[in-house]
Formats: C-alpha cells, sequence, structure tokens
C-alpha cells in the first residue's frame, strides 16, 4: 500500500500483513480497504492511527452464476429524516420513498436503513444506479464468507457523501418536491459488502443487474 505523507510530500509503503493470523494481504495501489483471504477479516486503513481497522465483511451468494471477481460495496446503517417538506402530497419514488417506506407521508418521517454503496471508481451514473439497487435489494440477497475482495478506495467520508449524492439522484423525476426539501441523514456502522461481478467484453457488469462500469 502507499501512503502520502503530509509534510513531504512523498510516498510511504505500509506492510500489510494481517494483524489477525499475520499473512499478507493483497492490495492495489489505492486500496483503503483489505480483505485475508487467510482468516477472512477485513479492514480498512485508519489514516489517524495509521494502522488497520478491522471491518466485518459478506459476500452476495449467487450459486449457478459463474463469477469473474468480487468488488467492495460499504453497507452503511443510516437514519433517513425529513425536517421539514414545504411540497405537500408529493410522493417519494426512489431511495428516500425506500428508507421512509410507508411513513413517507406522515408530517416528519423518519426511516432506518443500509446503504449499500460501491467502494471502488467508476462512471458517477453506474454508481448512482449500483448504489439505489443494491441498497434495495439489500434485504433479499443471501451471504457467505470467502473469495478475494480488491480494488475498495473510497472511504468513509466518502460512501456518506454518494449516500447523500444517490438519495436525492433517484428522485430527481420529482424536482419541485425536492426543492423544498430538507432532509438529514444520521449515519452509523459500516461493514463491506463483496458484489459479485462479471466480465463483459472489455468491461465488468455485476452479475445481479447488469450495471456496467
Ligand atoms: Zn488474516
Amino acid at each position: 500500500m502507499i501512503e502520502r505523507t503530509t509534510e513531504r510530500r512523498e510516498f510511504q509503503l505500509v506492510a500489510l500483513d494481517c494483524p489477525s493470523c499475520g499473512a499478507p494481504i493483497a492490495a492495489e495501489g489505492e486500496d483503503v480497504v483489505y480483505y485475508c483471504t487467510a482468516c477472512r477479516n477485513g479492514y480498512r486503513f485508519d489514516p489517524e492511527g495509521r494502522r488497520l481497522v478491522a471491518v466485518e465483511v459478506a459476500f452476495v451468494s449467487l450459486p449457478h452464476t459463474s463469477v469473474d471477481l468480487y468488488k467492495p460495496f460499504w453497507l452503511v446503517s443510516a437514519r433517513v429524516s425529513i425536517e421539514e417538506r414545504l411540497a405537500a402530497g408529493g410522493v417519494f419514488s426512489g431511495l428516500m420513498g425506500f428508507f421512509l417506506g410507508d411513513r413517507s407521508d406522515s408530517l416528519a418521517p423518519v426511516g432506518e436503513g443500509v446503504f449499500a454503496i460501491p467502494a471502488f471508481p467508476g462512471p458517477l451514473d453506474a454508481v448512482t444506479e449500483l448504489t439505489r439497487r443494491y441498497t434495495e435489494a439489500l434485504p433479499e440477497l443471501g451471504e457467505r464468507l470467502g473469495e478475494r475482495l480488491l480494488g475498495g478506495c473510497y472511504d468513509e467520508a466518502d460512501a456518506h457523501k454518494m449516500a447523500h449524492f444517490a438519495l436525492i439522484a433517484s428522485e430527481v423525476d420529482k424536482p419541485d418536491t425536492l426543492q423544498d426539501l430538507d432532509y438529514d441523514i444520521e449515519f452509523g456502522e459500516m461493514r463491506l459488502l463483496g458484489v459479485p461481478f462479471v466480465r463483459k467484453g472489455e468491461t465488468l457488469a455485476d452479475a445481479i443487474f447488469d450495471i456496467r462500469i
């Protein structure tokens, strides 16, 4: 792993041995999340403490599908609330509606759930679509252990930003409702989910919704 030091703008190599079992951990240059295939523990790099911090990891189980690789998603617990809603009568059709459920008609709706957010870069529309589809599908997905998990280079702050963006972007067909929307997201615990991808020629697509990155 390569880490930029703040004072001298040099790069410093940090040895990546698993804190639990000592096995070397595979990583790509910009990764900030890691998975030890030897003991099946996951970690994120904590830049302040300059160490690996344990993160729970699971993988989406997809029997009968030939998976080429798994890519990391952040699973972020969140509490979505609407402080004020001036445009009365609007119905949320995207993620806002998913989080608020049948409480979306009440005066100050609050809903709890889990965002599933790609921890890797991609075209914004694909990342937004993946966030929406996997967040909504998460309760139905089976989980398993194992596999390799590489390429997670988005950290907690990036995931929180993406959650805000996806929440609003999935409601863009109701711009008049959103204009006066005063909402809040309270983020909680984070863990990692390995999502199966398949190669499609030069690109990769997720194995469930066929969204190309
Ligand atoms: Zn290990």
